[in-house]
């Protein structure tokens, strides 16, 4: 049922051989891989404060604990702000227990709410300053409290620019599929906000919406 409502809530995204012109403008600054590169910008277009960040999205033969992460490329935190480089990237397979497909063969409005995830990190990582963001490096590397609270911080970015539902989508794609090994479920389970911690958020923001507070 809930599958069927976020269905209904869900915007039509573009295909990958007409982009539209507006989404075009988040392109600023960016490097995407062709494939993904429709679905990239309609995560972006969510994120109008990162319209001119630095960022590269890149594919990944292998990737060891995650599908996706988000990280500033290190030599550029000691420039000034402007000029920091993200960079994102994707295993170039998503990878089940018994096959294995190209990651972009997953759903639209999966790969936009992964990608609204991360971009959620770099939210995060742009309010930081230079000894910020190595703390936050060692501390994502040694506490896992840690990183609860930054995948935490990440997915209330995208509930908040309005990637709610896309994410709430992701994370059934992710925990209701029987084809992906546990271990990797379990921590999804362990670090990250569940599907309803996810719907409670977008509920609350539609009421402060109605009540005219946003
Ligand atoms: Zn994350």
């Amino acid at each position: 049922m809930k599958l069927i409502l976020l269905l209904l809530f869900m915007p039509y995204s573009a295909k990958q051989d007409s982009i539209p012109k507006e989404l075009l403008l988040y392109g600023e600054n960016k490097q995407i891989p062709n494939v993904i590169k429709s679905n990239v910008l309609t995560a972006l277009s969510h994120y109008p404060e990162l319209k001119d960040a630095n960022i590269e999205f890149v594919f990944k033969q292998k990737m060891k604990k995650s599908i996706m992460d988000a990280q500033p490329v290190f030599a550029t935190l000691l420039k000034k702000k402007k000029n920091r480089k993200y960079r994102i990237r994707i295993s170039a397979l998503m990878t089940f227990t018994h096959t294995a497909i190209p990651i972009h063969q997953i759903p639209d409005s999966i790969m936009i709410g992964w990608i609204g995830h991360e971009l959620g990190h770099i939210m995060d990582y742009e309010q930081r300053n230079f000894f910020s963001m190595v703390g936050f490096g060692i501390s994502y590397l040694f506490s896992g409290k840690f990183i609860q609270k930054a995948e935490r911080t990440a997915d209330s970015f995208a509930v908040e620019h309005g990637l709610g539902y896309y994410i709430v989508e992701t994370k059934y794609y992710i925990l209701d599929n029987a084809d992906l090994p546990q271990v990797y479920k379990d921590r999804i389970a362990r670090l990250y906000l569940s599907p309803d911690d996810i719907l409670e958020q977008v509920k609350k923001l539609e009421e402060k919406k109605e009540e005219g507070e946003l």
